[in-house]
Formats: structure tokens, sequence, C-alpha cells
């Protein structure tokens, strides 16, 4: 299947990349998302703004007692960068566990926190990591927290002329973090994802993918394991249910999964 036609601009810059978005482009990153849903006409922009050269936008790094990731660094220089897997193994791991060599050699972590699809694996690890996303539009930067960014199915607070320039992610010494998912056999989308993070001090951030039409943080399972109770996942959220996993599955397997990754950081 082939896109209808469009106008291609590479920007030379974010500053550029923005000005360009602000004519009514769209960002083209590693494209493994925006170019299918293109071809499907699932998606249809006149123009896209190519960031995917931008050296700005890639790149890992400590500041101060943040990880910075770079939106436009790929999932597979994130499972290999040796910062991520002595600050942040979770990110390292979870990234190694998307989709296949190809896709984790283009698809960057700024295109899946953008494009917010309920089974991308990102969302639960940077909101159960309580990640802040940094983005950048005409009148400057704003940091918005991953926890309050995922407004609902394939949306976010991104403005449509803005760009996500950064993941900042404080760096906690003495937790201990996992993400588990119960993968799609073919594409490794989760149709469940739990990613949990517990302090040196015992306190909790659980979040999942998959399950609902938005990411989400598990408060009420974390108050449960907080006062060391058997906790039921995802109570109170709208749960999905399609070819792959009916309500009722989902469910359970969200049970399982918040199991398995309480065991892995107990
Ligand atoms: C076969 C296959 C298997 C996959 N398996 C998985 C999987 O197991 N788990 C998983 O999580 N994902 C999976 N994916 C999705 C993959 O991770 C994508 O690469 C990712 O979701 C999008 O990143 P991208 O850089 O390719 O973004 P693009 O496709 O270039 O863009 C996606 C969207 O994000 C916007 N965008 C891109 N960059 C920015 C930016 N910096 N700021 C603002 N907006 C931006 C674009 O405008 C577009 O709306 C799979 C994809 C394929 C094709």
């Amino acid at each position: 299947m082939i896109t209808y036609p469009f106008q291609y601009k590479r920007a030379n810059s974010v500053a550029d990349a923005v000005a360009l978005l602000a004519d009514g482009g769209k960002a083209l990153s590693g494209g493994h998302s925006l170019i299918p849903a293109m071809k499907l006409r699932l998606n249809a922009p006149d123009t896209l703004v190519d960031v995917g050269r931008l050296e700005e936008l890639k790149g890992i790094s400590v500041d101060g007692n943040e990880l910075v990731i770079g939106a436009g660094t790929t999932h597979g220089a994130i499972a290999s960068s040796p910062l991520v897997q002595q600050h942040l193994p979770m990110f390292a791991d979870g990234a190694s566990h998307i989709g296949d060599p190809a896709v984790r050699n283009r698809g960057t972590i700024g295109g899946s926190l953008a494009h917010a699809d309920p089974s991308a694996d990102w969302p639960a690890m940077v909101i159960a990591a309580d990640a802040t996303l940094v983005l950048q539009g005409p009148s400057g930067s704003r940091s918005v927290k991953a926890e309050q960014f995922f407004t609902g199915l394939f949306s976010t607070a991104l403005h449509e002329n803005e760009l996500i320039t950064q993941v900042r992610v404080p760096i906690q010494a003495g937790a201990k973090m996992t993400y588990q998912k119960f993968s799609q056999p073919a594409s490794r989308y989760a149709i469940v994802g739990c990613a949990v993070v517990k302090q040196a001090d015992g306190s909790l951030r659980v979040a999942f993918s998959g399950v609902s039409e938005a990411p989400f943080r598990d408060k009420a399972a974390e108050e449960k394991l907080k006062a060391g109770q058997e906790a039921d996942a995802a109570t109170g959220v709208s749960i999905m249910s399609d070819h792959y996993a009916s309500e009722e599955y989902r469910k359970h397997l969200a049970n399982v999964y918040l199991k398995r990754a309480m065991q892995a950081v107990n």
C-alpha cells in the first residue's frame, strides 16, 4: 500500500522544525507509526517535517539528578546505552523488547510518546519512572509530567505546533524497577504492560500500557500494595476489548503482570 502525495520538508534545527510545524506540517521522526498510518489513510497530513536527522534531538546524558534522553533517540540506542543500563535498567530492558531490530533502529522514544498508541511500551515506563517531557513550541518550551501527558486514545497534551525535545527522568538511588509485558507475538506491542518503580524507602509507582485507551498510573493498586494488601489491578478503569484480548482476559492479565512486576522489585 502506498501513501497519497504529500509535501516533504527537512528541518535544519529544532527552531526550524517548530516554524515549519506552525505552517501546518506534521513531524516525521522514525516514521514507524506515522508512515503506516498514512498508508492506511488513518492520518493524512499534507506536509511532513522531517526531524529524524536533528542531532539536537538525539543522545542520552546525565544532568544533575536526571537522566536526559533526546526525543529523537531510537529505542535501540536506549537499549544499548550504558548510562540507561546503569541508572534506568527498566528503560534499557523495555526498549530491547520493542518490535524487532528494524523498528528499534528507526523508531524513537519521542515518536512513540507523541503517537500515544494505547499498546505502546514507553507510556507505562515514563509514568512509573515519574518522567517529565519537555515540549518546544513557537513561544518557548514547557514541561509536562508524563502522568499528565496522555489524555486519551492516541491523544496527548502536545499541541500541533509543538515538538517533544527531551524526556527527563529522575535518577533514584537504590530504586528497583521493572517493565513486564504480555506482548502481541508478531508486533511485540503490549497487550498488557506493567511498569513498577519501587524506591529505597518502599514507596511505589505502578503504571499500565495496553489495558485502557490511555496509559495510566494505578494509584489504587499502589495504595493496597503499600498497605501490604493484595492489589486488584486497574480498578475503576475502562478496560479495552479487542480481537487480541477480551476485557475480562485483559483484566486477568493486568493482575498477573502486576504480580510478576512486584515479584521482580521485591
Ligand atoms: C512492525 C512494528 C512493530 C512495533 N512494535 C512495537 C512494540 O512492540 N512496542 C511499541 O511500543 N511500539 C512498537 N512499534 C511502534 C514503534 O515503536 C514506533 O517507532 C513508534 O511508536 C513511533 O516512533 P517513530 O520515531 O517511528 O515516530 P513517527 O512514526 O515518525 O511519528 C509518530 C507520531 O509522533 C509524532 N512525532 C514524532 N516525533 C515527534 C517529536 N519529537 N515531537 C512531537 N511529535 C513527534 C509524529 O508527528 C507522529 O504523529 C512498532 C512499529 C512497527 C512498524
